[in-house]
């Protein structure tokens, strides 16, 4: 389904007022879903046959081999949640839109909804639905490093719990990036990833996992990548002629991805994401700026809401426990 370029207008709207037209209802949110979800028409998800679909009460669809009936939002992000689509989809549409994202607070108020959690858990929904399992693996030149991000938990639980200290401790996590670097100039697509710590054990296979065989890794010279060569990468450490020792190499794209995502996440988020989920907010960063030269911003609710249907449902517990990280 990514042969064909969606068109601003017939596949996804090109305004709010747009927007607000198509969306109205429950059942034009399922509509869309349902022609994302199986764009070669209904497929069911216990016997496999594909076959226009019966259509029982509240939107619901009958296979028409097996006589299973689902609903379109059975096994996605929107499974068994009390959120009405069109708030889902408003949601999708804010987070999208705004260039820098949203604040759990922000779409609370923007939205009207009456809890924070329920603000705080679209936005995590969402932010499981950002990375594609099956994405394609950087090439080229590829600079990597580490970087440290200082992150407190949220202004809310702190607020609540004056008095606590421990809630107020800044808690420094490490991240591994990796970005294209572009001739003559420029810079293409990110990975980010949380690591316990700058070593071999975490480095190398980030790099295996987001980087392709045969590209040109780019690293500060430091020892802990060298292990790159034996992994049939085309290891490019920067170390002054004549000595052992890895001089100190400026890595403009990864020093330039780290800055943007410390100015992310103190702007929009003012510091507080609590350093447990940070791997989601990696994850929405990473969403946006590979995708910062899409001439629409509806594009980007397209694709939302199209990842949406195939990521896998999880519950408010497990998303507050951060249980199911999928791998990267
Ligand atoms: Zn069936």
């Amino acid at each position: 389904m990514d042969n064909i370029k969606p068109v601003a207008g017939r596949d996804y709207p090109a305004t709010w007022s747009e927007f607000q037209d198509w969306f109205a209802s429950d059942e034009a949110c399922a509509a869309y879903l349902e022609q994302l979800r199986w764009p070669h028409g209904f497929c069911c998800p216990v016997c496999g046959v594909s076959d226009t679909p019966g259509r029982a009460t509240r939107g619901r669809l009958i296979c028409r081999a097996c006589r299973h009936q689902c609903s379109v939002t059975a096994g996605t992000i929107f499974d068994k949640t009390r959120t009405p689509l069109p708030v889902w989809f408003a949601a999708a549409w804010y987070l999208t839109s705004q260039k820098q994202g949203v604040s759990a607070l922000g779409l609370q108020r923007v939205l009207g909804l009456n809890s924070y959690q329920t603000a705080w858990a679209i936005l995590h929904r969402f932010r499981r639905a950002m990375v594609r399992p099956d994405r394609d693996l950087l090439s080229g030149t590829v600079e990597v490093d580490e970087a440290y991000l200082a992150l407190r938990r949220g202004a809310r639980v702190r607020r609540k719990a004056a008095s606590s200290k421990a809630r107020d401790r800044t808690h420094l996590v490490a991240i591994a990036v990796a970005i294209e670097v572009l001739e003559p100039k420029g810079f293409g697509r990110i990975r980010l990833r949380r690591i316990q710590a700058p070593t071999i054990d975490a480095l190398i296979p980030f790099v295996r996992e987001n980087v392709e065989p045969g590209a040109t890794v780019r690293t500060d010279g430091s020892p802990i990548y060298r292990p790159l060569l034996k992994a049939g990468f085309d290891h490019d450490p920067f170390v002054i002629l004549g000595s052992q020792t890895p001089a100190h190499r400026p890595l403009p794209g990864v020093h330039r991805i780290a800055s943007l995502l410390k100015r992310w996440l103190l702007g929009t988020h003012h510091g507080a994401v609590d350093p447990r989920h940070v791997d989601y907010y990696l994850d929405e960063f990473t969403f946006r700026f590979n995708r910062r030269t899409s001439r629409s911003r509806g594009m980007l609710f397209y694709r939302l809401i199209q990842q949406s249907t195939i990521a896998t449902p999880v519950t408010y517990a497990d998303i507050r426990d951060n249980q199911h990280r999928p791998q990267a």
